[in-house]
């Protein structure tokens, strides 16, 4: 088995598509047809209309330092309130059911990615892009979670960072928002908890990268909607 410098507690994540990330986990997509279930390629050229690019990003690298990005959050003293806030997101759970983000660190953590057939096509749209995210399954018995993620957000580690804290935060237990007509007649207050994954990035020291308008979606989808300037 490769050994990686930055990889969950349990064990390699499985980065898919990736050859060597993630040894016999690491497999074809599951319903290639489906937006949510695409391969990952091994190299990523952001265009360089896009906020922090012109560089080739090395897909497998981005997600090992954005691994230790994550990690970081919850070295001892560095966000005291981290893990404590991603335990009260389980309030509702059998106490033996809540997860910490160090808890769901060792985790085995299998990303596909989201969006469009070729890569290439994910950053058509402009200066305007909406990177999605959503946890796909998550079983907090055998302990593992397949999350999709959309190649905007593998423009650096940070912005990955970011992405994997919020979807870790709904296998936590924030719930994912109700459909459209629910959510219009809700008040402020009934609307708090769905802003619970999003607010774990405040928590966990991620202040530049949270988006105050993102708040968990059916099926714990969320949309970053970002004005992405011309780097
Ligand atoms: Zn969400």
């Amino acid at each position: 088995m490769a050994t990686y410098q930055y990889i969950t507690k349990g064990g390699p994540i499985s980065v898919v598509g990736i050859p060597d990330a993630g040894e016999s986990w690491n497999r074809a997509p599951d319903l290639p047809g489906d937006p949510r279930w695409r391969s990952w390629p091994i190299h990523i050229t952001v265009p360089t209309a896009y906020q922090g690019s012109g560089k080739e990003v090395d897909v497998r690298l981005c997600f090992e330092e954005a691994l230790a990005v994550v990690h970081n959050c919850v070295r001892p003293g560095v966000n005291p309130k981290c893990d404590q806030y991603f335990l009260d997101l389980g309030k509702d759970r059998r106490p033996d059911m809540r997860r910490s983000l160090t808890d769901l660190l060792s985790y085995k953590l299998i990303f596909y990615r989201y969006g469009a057939d070729s890569v290439a096509d994910d950053f058509k749209g402009g200066g305007k892009i909406a990177v999605t995210s959503e946890t796909l399954w998550d079983n907090n018995v055998n302990r593992y979670a397949i999350i999709s993620i959309d190649s905007h957000s593998a423009r650096s580690p940070v912005s990955l960072a970011a992405t994997i804290v919020h979807e870790l935060a709904h296998c936590a237990g924030a719930p994912g928002r109700p459909e459209d007509a629910k959510w219009a007649g809700m008040s402020k207050d009934q609307r708090a908890p769905y802003f619970g994954a999003e607010n774990a990035l405040k928590v966990c020291g991620m202040f530049p990268q949270y988006n105050p308008d993102i708040y968990g979606e059916i099926q714990d989808r969320f949309t970053r909607a970002m004005n992405i300037r011309p780097a």
